[in-house]
């Protein structure tokens, strides 16, 4: 079994009854409201663990082409991490097209609620990049089916912090597999991006003894990490080609790609970043290079672990346990992986299947 994944496509088609089919996809909904100029897709990816959670990203994408993979992936992705962190969840996730800065308004934000609130609990939607707690308050306006709401208001607040959890037992776990400890100390990590994962993600990593290299385009979160974590600044361009022991992405995704591949000079790949792999291919690669891949659905899961279990008499305890257990399942995947001589991106999909193909199917919601 390979990951599949919907490339963009260029071609003024969008061939999506055949995509939707050929990666599995249950539904996708485009939801427009004249009113507020609402552009929005919501994609359902694989429902038979249940219902689908996952945030709604608002952005400003170069074409509705882009919005729709960007779903797709984004989607699918949802699939698979929640099978692997062993949640009762499916994988959704939507987008609003826009600008936030300039196209947010609360009234479009609960335009946007009423299409959430008409897939009956089938989707259940949070916060992604360009939206907020606060934006979610308002979206519960005009449906119920959303978490990640302010702690206001119930909510169990930014994610953020549990993703970067995750993602440092993740890297443990490699770190164990590639150098025979899981401890940190002397080890150089390398980290692009330094926001609400990443800066959290070089403090606890700093705190376990590692020294940091670090890129990000914006000035302030490179005073901040030079001035709080010692840490050394490299170019953003520079990142990819910094000899260190760990490289983790968590700005943006499709970075290791044919270009960036070639100039790795690092042991392990791990990092919080979504859909990080730009092909299918780029997996076998690393793999053909004998770089350890963390794959990203499987150790960025500590936010979907704390908003999954958001609802359900919410227990930090709970959260982090489930959260630390990344550390175990990406061991597992490493483990056979090496015993199969297959790359992890593929055995991590394999594994999710497997727990999607022994669930038993729901009857849905009506
Ligand atoms: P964020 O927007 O808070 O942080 C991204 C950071 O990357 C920002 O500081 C930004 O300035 C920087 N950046 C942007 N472009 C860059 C570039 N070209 N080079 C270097 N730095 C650049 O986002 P986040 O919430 O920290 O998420 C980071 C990644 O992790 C995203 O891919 C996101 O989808 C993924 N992720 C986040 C969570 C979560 O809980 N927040 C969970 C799972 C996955």
């Amino acid at each position: 079994m390979t990951a599949k994944r919907a490339e963009p496509r260029h071609d003024g088609g969008t061939e999506l009854f055949p995509r939707m089919q050929s990666d599995g996809f249950e539904q996708v909904v485009f939801c427009t409201d004249r009113t507020t100029s609402l552009r929005a897709i919501i994609a359902l990816h694989d429902l038979r663990l249940g219902p689908a959670l996952g945030g709604t990203r608002f952005y400003a994408y170069p074409t509705e082409e882009y919005a729709l993979t960007d779903a797709l992936n984004l989607a699918r992705a949802m699939t698979y991490k929640a099978a692997l962190a062993d949640l009762p969840l499916g994988g959704g996730k939507a987008v609003i097209l826009g600008n936030p800065s300039t196209d947010k308004t609360p009234a479009l934000l609960q335009a946007y609620g009423t299409f959430v609130d008409r897939l009956n609990g089938n989707y259940i939607t949070t916060v992604d990049s360009g939206t907020s707690a606060e934006d979610m308050d308002v979206i519960r306006k005009t449906t119920r089916h959303v978490v990640g709401v302010t702690e206001a208001n119930g909510g169990s607040g930014d994610p953020s912090p549990m993703t970067a959890l995750g993602v440092a037992e993740g890297i443990r776990a490699c770190s164990k597999f590639v150098f025979g400890s899981a401890d940190l100390a002397g080890k150089r990590v390398a980290i692009q991006g330094l926001g609400h994962v990443g800066r959290p993600l070089a403090k606890r990593l700093r705190e376990l003894g590692a020294s940091l290299v670090v890129a990000d385009t914006n000035r302030a979160n490179l005073e901040r990490a030079t001035n709080e974590l010692g840490a050394e600044v490299v170019d953003s361009k520079e990142i990819f080609a910094i000899k260190c022991d760990i490289l983790a992405p968590c700005a943006l995704g499709g970075v290791i790609n044919a270009e960036t591949i070639k100039k790795l000079k690092c042991r392990i790949l791990a990092g919080a970043a979504n859909n990080q792999l730009a092909s299918e291919e780029i997996g076998r690669e690393l793999h053909a290079r004998e770089i350890v891949y963390a794959p990203d659905f499987a150790i960025n899961a500590g936010g979907l672990i704390q908003m999954g279990l958001e609802t359900d008499n919410f227990d930090w305890t709970k959260v982090e346990t489930k959260t630390r257990n990344i550390f175990n399942t990406i061991t597992k995947i490493l483990e056979i992986s090496q015993k199969e001589k297959r790359p992890t991106s593929d055995v991590a999909v394999q594994l999710a299947e497997k727990r999607l193909d022994s669930a038993p199917r729901k009857t849905r919601k009506s």
